[in-house]
Order: structure tokens, then sequence, then C-alpha cells
């Protein structure tokens, strides 16, 4: 175990627990789901302010226009926040990209809004876990780091998406635009366990919409006349979940369309989700899957439009990344924090990062647990906890580290 250089020992010594804490617990009362644009205005407003402090410039980059399926078939727009970036010494040789993500998947209405103290050291409230404390978390190290020499020779974006609690459709491109190029990237999504496992490995994920277009016929004068747009969905359902493999599950989750019952249906709306847990297995799928249309299509004479795919690559982790899992184990020992990680079936903007080839390690945010519900909680003295391993971390690749 290496002790911590007394060169970084000021810098975390700097680390302001109580501070931390007072942000999570102002930016935790204010609602952004998704959903929830006025809010997610709101928050990016208290980022924007939060993240001024840093050198680099702040700013609000529109989300790219992105489109869902209606029940009707329609596709229709849909509206997202703005994201924040903060780019700091662009021109630096060695540079990062840190992400995390300001909106919840809690909406306006939804009665989970408000923060109570479970014990002295645990904090229920919307987001605090998931993942404001993070935000915080990766502020806090950024800010101490900067009295930290080696840190001046790099440089740095940040990227806060309002989206990711969705798929960060909206936010994908910009991703992979930040991430290009990088050294490492480190996410502040809530530790994997209360006790602050990493996530390692992660599948992948894509949602699809199929909209099936038959002909309406009478179902008692001319059945023969119509194309049945029901079992055409239905059949391409079963297809569909014949495809799940070992390495790809396959969950056709809903059916929507129909007519009333003395008319043959001409229209139908199929969405599934699928997992890969290897590229090899998405590319598969997709193969299958256009197959499969294919063959409907011809056989019951319907017309299939296929709407998404897959949005959150599958991360496997390579030498890089690994090198990378080693040096934050190798920093939390030295800080007296025992870290451990394990493979998940969830999916975060790690994915999207991995598959720019940049290695990324994707829990490095607050301990915490039962996320994405009213139980949702954060465990506050791991604030500073997690900000000292982030900031440990970035000292030894700021003094040349190699990945
Ligand atoms: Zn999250």
């Amino acid at each position: 175990m290496k002790p911590v250089p007394q060169s970084i020992r000021t810098a975390l010594d700097a680390i302001d627990g109580a501070a931390m804490l007072a942000q999570v617990e102002r930016w935790a009362t204010i609602n952004s789901g998704t959903t929830n644009l006025a809010g997610l205005a709101a928050m990016a407003g208290e980022l924007s302010d939060a993240f001024a402090q840093l050198p680099g410039e702040v700013r609000l980059v529109d989300p790219a226009p992105i489109t869902a399926i209606a029940a009707d078939g329609r596709e229709v727009e849909v509206e997202n926040g703005r994201h924040l970036v903060v780019s700091v010494r662009p021109e630096a040789q060695r540079r990062f990209i840190f992400t995390g993500h300001m909106d919840t998947v809690f909406p306006a209405d939804h009665p989970f809004q408000e923060l109570a103290w479970l014990d002295d050291d645990v904090l229920n409230g919307p987001g605090t876990a998931d993942m404001k404390g993070g935000i915080a978390v990766m502020l806090e190290a950024l800010r101490v780091l900067e009295t930290f020499a080696p840190w001046q020779d790099c440089g740095y974006d940040v990227m806060i998406n309002a989206d990711e609690e969705t798929g960060s459709l909206s936010s994908a491109p910009l991703i992979e635009e930040l991430a290009r190029g990088k050294f490492a990237a480190l996410t502040y999504e809530p530790a994997a366990t209360p006790e602050g496992t990493l996530a390692h490995a992660r599948g992948g994920s894509g949602n699809y919409a199929l909209t099936v277009t038959g002909r309406s016929a009478h179902a008692g004068r001319n059945p023969h006349d119509g194309r049945n747009a029901i079992v055409a969905a239905a059949t391409l359902a079963v297809a569909l979940k014949d495809l799940q493999r070992d390495d790809i599950s396959v969950n056709p989750a809903k059916i929507e369309g129909g007519a009333a019952n003395n008319v043959v249906p001409d229209h139908a709306v199929l969405r599934f989700n699928i997992r890969p847990k290897e590229p090899a297995a998405a590319d598969y799928f997709t193969a299958a899957m256009n197959a499969v249309i294919g063959e409907v299509k011809q056989r019951q004479e319907v017309d299939v439009h296929v709407h998404g795919g897959i949005s959150r690559p599958p991360k496997p982790v390579d030498r890089k990344a690994q090198k990378l899992f080693d040096l934050v184990r190798e920093c939390g020992a030295s800080l007296g924090q025992t870290i451990d990680w394990k493979s998940t079936g969830g999916v975060c903007d790690g994915n999207n990062i991995a598959a720019t080839g940049v290695p990324v390690v994707d829990t490095m945010g607050v301990r915490g647990g039962k996320i994405h519900s009213s139980d949702e909680f954060m465990i506050a003295p791991s604030l500073a906890e997690r900000a000292a391993l982030s900031a440990l971390v970035l000292s030894r690749l700021a003094e040349g580290e190699d990945l």
C-alpha cells in the first residue's frame, strides 16, 4: 500500500464535507425529473453557479433532437433539458472527461420530494445518491485539485446531462464528442452497493418500437382482404423472444393498437428491450431481427417500420480500463477504503464512454442505495470520502501514471 504523498495531502485536507452536504441538500429539493424542463433549468442554473468556481468556461448545450413513437404510430418529438459542459485547459496534453447527470427518475408530481434523515449519517431524499451527491463529489475533487501543481498541466471536460435516466438519447452525440481523445474518464453514478463496490463490466441496452401497418377489412364480410397488424406484431414478439441466447436477453414489453372486434386491425406498435452482454451479441441480434422482420413482412403482407436501436453499447473492461480500476483500488487502500467491484446488468453513460475506447470507472459517486425508489438514501460521510478517492486517483494520473 502506497502512503498518500505529502504533496496531495494539503489538497485532500481542504475537502469540505459539510459544504458538500449543504450543496446536496439544496440540489435534492429541486425537482429535476427528466420530463420537468423548468426544474432541470433551475438545476442547470444552480450547477452553472457552482461549477463557475473552476477555472474553465461553463456553457449549456441544447439537446440533440430526438423522437419517440406514439401509441398511434406517429413519430413525435421528445423534449429534453439542456446539458451542462465545463471545459478547463483544453490545450493540455493529458485530458480527462468527468460525467454526471442532473435529472432524476422522479417527475414533478411524484410524492417523493422531501429530505429525511434516517439516522445521523443516512439521508433519504430524491436524487441524493443518484446522483446529486455524485455531482458534489466530482466538483469538490476538481476544486481541491486546482491547488495541486501537477494538475495544472492537465485539462478536462465536465459533462452533466439532463436525460441520463431516459437513456441519454439527446446527449449521446455530446458524450461521444467530448470523450474522444481523452486519457481517462470518471463518471459519478453511486457505488453499486452501500459498501462502495464499483460497477465493473456492464451489459448494453437497446429499446425498439416496431410500427406494423396492415390493411383493415370487415371481420365478417371480407376478412381475407385484411392484413392483421396485431397478429403480425404478436408473431414478431414471439419470434424476437426466440432470438434470446445466453449472451442477450430480449423482452417484448408492450403491444399497442388494434381496432373494434369486427374490424381487422391495420395498426399496431410493438415495444421491446434487449440486453446484449457483448458487442458480438448486439451484432447478432441486429442481423437476426432484420431477418425476422423481413419474413413477417413477406408472409403477412404488412409493413414494419423500425424505430430505436442500441443506445447503450455493452461495456467490456479492457486492459486500460482494468488498470484504472486497479489504480482506484490502490488509492482507496492508501485512504483506508476497501474498494472492490462486480459486473452488473445496469447501464449508464459509462457504456457510451467505453464505446469510444476511453477507459472509464463509472461509479465514483457516493455510497448509498435503494435508488429509483422513495427509499433512496445517501451515506453522508461518503461525500468527503469519495471526493478524496477521486482527487487521489487524479493526482496520480496527473503525475504521469500510465494506463
Ligand atoms: Zn444515475
